[in-house]
């Protein structure tokens, strides 16, 4: 059969093999980890670094395509692909978004809002930062997910303490803001240029890691309305801008004062959009696959309201000791519009995104009530 090629082996390269092999294809992934969720599932685990040239060689050799699950792959890898497969997203676009300063300018330059902001690549630019980026968040420029790499600073002198504590490396101070909310589109394009965009997500982020995305039938006036369109076509110019070729998710903030502001973008399927596996009609991993293969996308096309709880390791030591207890998965299964999805790490760490469920429902009133219910059941905190 056909192969697809995948660099890195999380769980968002696990659900992509699940749909590219419903699709028929067969799955390469190359991760430097052992036994990542990925690998698990794929059918070839090629064992090697992400700038392993006989690894990649291989990767290349085997594949029609090649696609990335992770944002921080070296781009110079996938530029080296490029020479021998087809390559979606293109080096140039995943070297833009993967570092925060290029991503701002680029962003900001197509004439789309982002927070206030200065890049910081040496103490100089603190001691020189406008005083209402105070208080605010440093950011590493690069390899930060899930708030890792983040500091809050109330002042310049806790920003220049956290530079130094981040080891000097590049960074962005960013006012911090006052949201009202957070929500996040992906949008899929093909080699062709053709475009899809799912449902505009709702997301509550704890301790700057995604908790809860919830996704309802569009809304067809109204201020939410106006702001989903506005998001839908800042996410589009932002992949046109890029010639993006595959999935991409733009997250947003939703300022008090309802203005509109991108956070940032990643250069492949989201965790607010896991709810398109159970919810839509085309999953955003079928269309990564499509995209990369060539093939028509399909409908992103929302079939009923949706809640995603994402379940993070904590759940397994439900007291302050390191006392570790299996989720009760099977209670949180009696609830009948819950489907739940596991990642297969073998390790359940604080913080650690093990899995997520979905629950799909007729009203979102009825899939809040069942969210409630689910969450009880596992120990998560209540979605709100
Ligand atoms: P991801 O896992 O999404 O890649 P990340 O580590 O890149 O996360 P960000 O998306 O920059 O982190 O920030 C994580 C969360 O922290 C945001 O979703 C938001 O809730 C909060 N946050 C980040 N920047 C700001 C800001 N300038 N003002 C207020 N809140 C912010
Ligand atoms: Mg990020
Ligand atoms: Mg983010």
């Amino acid at each position: 059969g056909d192969w697809l090629g995948l660099l890195g082996g999380g769980q968002l390269g696990r659900m992509f093999c699940h749909a590219a092999q419903s699709l028929g294809y067969k799955v390469a992934v190359l991760d430097p980890a052992a036994d990542g969720p990925a690998a698990m599932v794929a059918d070839r685990h090629i064992h090697a670094a992400y700038d392993d040239e006989q690894g990649l060689a291989e990767l290349a050799r085997l594949c029609r395509a090649v696609t990335t699950e992770f944002e921080n792959v070296p781009a110079q890898s996938l530029r080296s692909l490029a020479a021998h497969c087809r390559v979606s997203p293109a080096a140039d676009a995943v070297a833009v978004v993967q570092d925060r300063i290029a991503e701002k300018a680029f962003i900001a330059a197509q004439g789309i809002a982002v927070a206030p902001h200065a890049a910081v690549r040496a103490r100089a630019d603190l001691e020189q930062a406008d005083e209402a980026l105070f208080p605010g968040i440093l950011k590493v420029a690069r390899l930060g997910y899930d708030g890792k790499g983040q500091a809050r600073v109330a002042t310049r002198a806790e920003a220049l303490a956290a530079f130094d504590d981040f080891g000097g490396v590049p960074c962005v101070l960013e006012a911090l803001l006052a949201l009202d909310h957070e929500i996040s589109v992906v949008i899929a394009r093909g080699f062709d240029g053709a475009t899809v965009m799912f449902p505009v997500a709702r997301n509550v982020h704890r301790d700057g890691i995604l908790a809860v995305s919830t996704v309802a039938l569009a809304a067809l006036s109204g201020p939410d309305a106006q702001l989903e369109q506005q998001a839908g076509a800042s996410a589009l110019a932002i992949a046109q801008g890029l010639d993006y070729h595959g999935v991409l998710c733009v997250e947003f903030f939703v300022l008090r004062d309802g203005r509109l502001l991108v956070n940032e973008i990643a250069p492949r399927p989201h965790n607010s959009g896991h709810y398109s596996i159970d919810a839509c009609v085309t999953s955003q991993f079928e269309q990564q696959a499509r995209a990369m293969a060539g093939l028509p996308l399909g409908s992103p096309g929302l079939l009923a309201p949706a809640i995603m709880l994402n379940i993070l390791g904590d759940i397994w030591y439900p007291d302050a000791s390191d006392a570790q207890r299996e989720p009760d998965w099977a209670a949180a299964l009696a609830v009948p519009s819950a489907k739940l999805h596991l990642y297969g790490k073998r390790e359940a760490r604080r913080g650690r995104k093990m899995g997520h469920v979905t629950i799909v429902a007729a009203t979102m009133a009825q899939a809040r009530a069942d969210a409630m219910r689910v969450a009880a059941a596992l120990g998560l905190p209540a979605p709100q």
